[in-house]
């Protein structure tokens, strides 16, 4: 049953929302302070995002939640981008070694990642309200008055709006949330194909499946690294995954990413084929074959961001990660990993204001201190969205090109940079979120 009053109450229990639970936790405020709801029945069993970066796991560690997280997934080494058999340039994860303690992008489903945090939640006594769905919240002189679809309402100090792209917690805050080049809210917008120059569809759906592969890998398809291959139909992604805890057999799974076949209602296994062989460009007896689709989805590139992180409404202050902060393409597997870090940090810096906020200082000091705090907060955050958004629109342009010359001076120009460890280093260094100044720790 919902509490009536909470101090800290988390709308949303995807991976931002969880991680924002563990953190609050980590930097010592009470589970029975902490109530997540989740519009949901269940958590859902997608693996969606499957890469966590350095950066992450170096914050997941500041919050205790990195081991069992690193020892689930893959350790991959370098993100390759191919044509065909010949490497053009790889992210080489192994140079951030004198910056991380994690030099290598994890390969992990989303849904083992979520069900790590959650054991990690339930061991401590946090339980998730479901399925609670906010459908109105208003400033009160104490803090916010929060219903739910089910006619409860609770009294909530902070509301961290967790909630998903179209976050109904930014709606009712009053945050508008758009493109920063267009400031179009991606929402709002129709979704009419329009060409841009060079051939680049940049509302072109994608693809994405996690697949069993059979029959023959090539060296050329890394069976523990990231793997781009760029061919006539744009790109493809060839990740693997851990396989499924309750397979017997401990087959790994394959997500494969790709632009969908213009026009078609639906995945098929013979489109992800057609895309893999001309992606491979090997014979069809050294062409994996895929097997079974596991899962699949399309989705469209959309990149918004909030006008501001965190709002105040009347007494209460509302504040936002992930999804419900941010959303780009899904180039270079940015989008849960911006989300998480967002977590870490709110709960480290709502666990200091909650403290702040059980002293004798006034009304006004206790005021200005959250607006430094979460001010500085949504800035930072802000401006590092804005930072993935535009490397994401520059991936996702140049991966999407589609006239042979642009596709093929593309190409050669990769290949060139591609020679040199200052590009591929520098490439590992951008996916990796780590910023300048970071030093390993001593293990
Ligand atoms: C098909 C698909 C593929 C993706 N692939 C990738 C990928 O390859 N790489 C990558 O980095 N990212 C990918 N993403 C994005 C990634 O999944 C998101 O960045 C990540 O899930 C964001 O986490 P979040 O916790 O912010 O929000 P979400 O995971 O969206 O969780 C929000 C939660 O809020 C709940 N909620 C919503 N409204 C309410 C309400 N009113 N009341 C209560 N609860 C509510 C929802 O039920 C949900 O559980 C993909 C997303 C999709 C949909």
């Amino acid at each position: 049953m919902l509490p009536e009053s909470t101090t800290v109450l988390i709308v949303g229990a995807g991976p931002a929302g969880l991680c924002c639970a563990v953190s609050l936790l980590a930097h010592g405020v009470k589970p029975a302070d902490i109530t997540v709801v989740d519009a949901q029945p269940a958590g859902l069993n997608l693996s969606r995002a499957i890469v966590i970066h350095a950066q992450t796991l170096e914050d997941l560690a500041s919050i205790g939640a990195a081991e069992p997280i690193v020892a689930r997934g893959f350790h991959s080494k370098y993100m390759r981008i191919q044509a065909q058999t010949t490497v053009l340039a790889r992210a080489n994860f192994p140079s951030l070694e004198s910056y991380t303690q994690f030099p290598y992008a994890l390969l992990i489903s989303q849904a083992d990642t979520e069900q790590l945090l959650l054991e990690k939640l339930k061991k401590q006594g946090v339980v998730i309200h479901r399925p609670c769905k906010v459908t109105d919240m208003h400033g009160s002189d104490d803090g916010l008055r929060v219903a739910f679809e089910g006619g409860e309402v609770m009294r909530a100090r902070f509301v961290v709006g967790a909630d998903g792209s179209r976050s109904t917690i930014r709606k009712l805050a009053n945050i508008p949330f758009r493109d920063p080049s267009t400031g179009k809210d991606p929402h709002g917008q129709s979704q009419v194909e329009t060409t841009e120059p060079y051939g680049f569809n940049s509302f072109a759906p994608l693809i994405i499946a996690d697949v069993y592969l059979a029959g023959h890998i090539p060296p050329s398809v890394s069976l523990t690294d990231l793997n781009t291959f760029m061919s006539q139909y744009g790109y493809l992604l060839v990740a693997p995954l851990p396989a499924a805890l309750d397979d017997p057999e401990g087959r790994t799974i394959f997500r494969l990413s790709c632009a969908a076949e213009p026009g078609a209602k639906e995945i098929t296994k013979a489109r992800l084929q057609q895309v893999l062989k001309a992606s491979i460009g090997l014979p069809d007896e050294q062409t994996p074959i895929i097997d079974t689709i596991l899962w699949s989805s399309t989705f469209r590139v959309k990149s918004a961001v909030a006008d501001k992180f965190f709002q105040r409404l009347a007494g209460g202050v509302v504040a936002l990660v992930g999804d419900a902060a941010h959303v780009h393409s899904p180039a270079g597997g940015q989008g849960m990993n911006l989300g998480l870090r967002d977590a870490v940090r709110l709960g480290e810096i709502l666990a200091d204001i909650t403290r702040f906020d059980n002293t004798d200082a006034t009304v006004s000091a206790k005021r200005a201190y959250i607006a430094e705090r979460l001010g500085a907060f949504s800035d930072e955050r802000r401006s590092m969205a804005i930072e993935v958004i535009k490397m994401t629109k520059l991936l996702t342009w140049m991966t999407g090109l589609q006239s042979v010359f642009a596709r093929t001076a593309r190409n050669i120009i990769w290949w060139l940079m591609g020679r040199t460890s200052l590009v591929n280093n520098g490439f590992a260094w951008r996916l990796s979120g780590l910023r300048p100044g970071t030093k390993a720790k001593q293990q």
